[in-house]
């Protein structure tokens, strides 16, 4: 049996997840696609215990949680609100920011609303492992920093954080990015690396750090122009990532930035595939835990320069 499908509009997932059932339903369908069967005696036929929350095979007594592995599992709020989440975060474009969830969806608590979107987000750092192939953009770009201070390479304050995007025709497929520390040789051709299939086509602009691609089993395309035209899709998925950090988020703090930029990632690499991105969010792919609000927390560092430090939004504790 293939996985139950997924609303194609607003209206119709509203319809279709309007209570805790219909949920727990989708969420059975999802886990046990063939119907439940016990996972010590094979037997198929089961109890509902607490409130539907665990399903107790009728043969051996064992019990199964139907949110166990998910971002869900003992979670205080409704499954409603966490179908809400998921959908938002995976498909309302471009993402959506924790406060503008709280208010959507009439929560009281930020801090929820906060720690809900990050077990979601968390889920979709489960990567897709197969390197990029065909032809590839690859440049840095540099997050924050105050508007007036220095640009460019070597700009003090910022984050710079390295992209790689396949070239397919006139459209961008598959992204990368990732925060980096330096913008050295060293660094950059670890970044293609890793995340790059070695032999095919590099593009990218004249920085000494990518001189070495050649040698490191790469046909290197070293661009002499303006950059902005001859690596349009690398600069589009850039210029992209800071409106919607800044528009939606109002920036975020140095400590969460790697989270958001697997968001984007990930609806960027995903954005055909709504119901499979809603699921992994979910966890209801992977079996992947989110983390702890602790773990959110336990560490604080300060926030960008541009990200006015905004307690309200994406930088608590910042
Ligand atoms: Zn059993």
């Amino acid at each position: 049996m293939p996985r139950p499908d997924f609303p194609r509009t607003i209206m119709e997932f509203q319809k279709r997840f309007s209570d805790e059932g219909e949920c727990l339903k989708y969420l059975i369908d999802s886990r046990w696609p063939d119907g439940f069967v016990c996972p010590r005696c094979t037997h198929d036929a089961f109890y509902w215990k607490e409130g539907r929350s665990l399903l107790q095979c009728k043969a051996c007594g064992y019990q199964a949680s139907v949110t166990a592995g998910t971002a869900m599992h003992r979670s205080k709020q409704p499954l409603t609100l966490w179908f809400w989440a998921a959908y938002l975060v995976t498909t309302h474009t471009p993402g959506m920011s924790a406060l503008q969830f709280k208010r959507q969806v009439g929560l009281s608590s930020y801090q929820t609303a906060f720690t809900m979107l990050h077990k979601l987000r968390a889920a979709l750092v489960k990567k897709d492992r197969d390197k990029l192939h065909g032809t590839v953009e690859v440049d840095e770009t540099y997050i924050g920093g105050k508007e007036a201070g220095p640009g460019g390479r070597g700009a003090y304050g910022k984050v710079i954080v390295a992209g790689a995007v396949e070239v397919r025709g006139e459209v961008a497929g598959r992204l990368r990015l990732r925060v980096i520390p330096d913008v050295t040789a060293h660094t950059l051709e670890g970044f293609v690396k890793e995340n790059v299939e070695g032999g095919v086509t590099v593009k990218t602009d004249a920085w000494m750090g990518y001189v070495g691609l050649e040698k490191a089993g790469y046909h290197h395309y070293m661009l002499m122009g303006s950059k902005s035209e001859s690596l349009p899709h690398i600069h589009r998925a850039f210029s992209n990532l800071k409106t919607w950090l800044i528009g939606t988020h109002h920036g975020v703090s140095e400590q969460h930035l790697p989270a958001y930029l697997n968001e984007y990632v990930f609806r960027f690499n995903r954005r055909r595939t709504p119901m499979a991105a809603f699921q992994t969010a979910l966890g209801l792919i992977s079996e992947r835990k989110g983390p702890t609000y602790k773990g959110l927390y336990g560490v604080a560092k300060g926030g960008l320069a541009w990200a006015h430090p905004n307690p309200r939004d994406g930088s608590l504790g910042s």
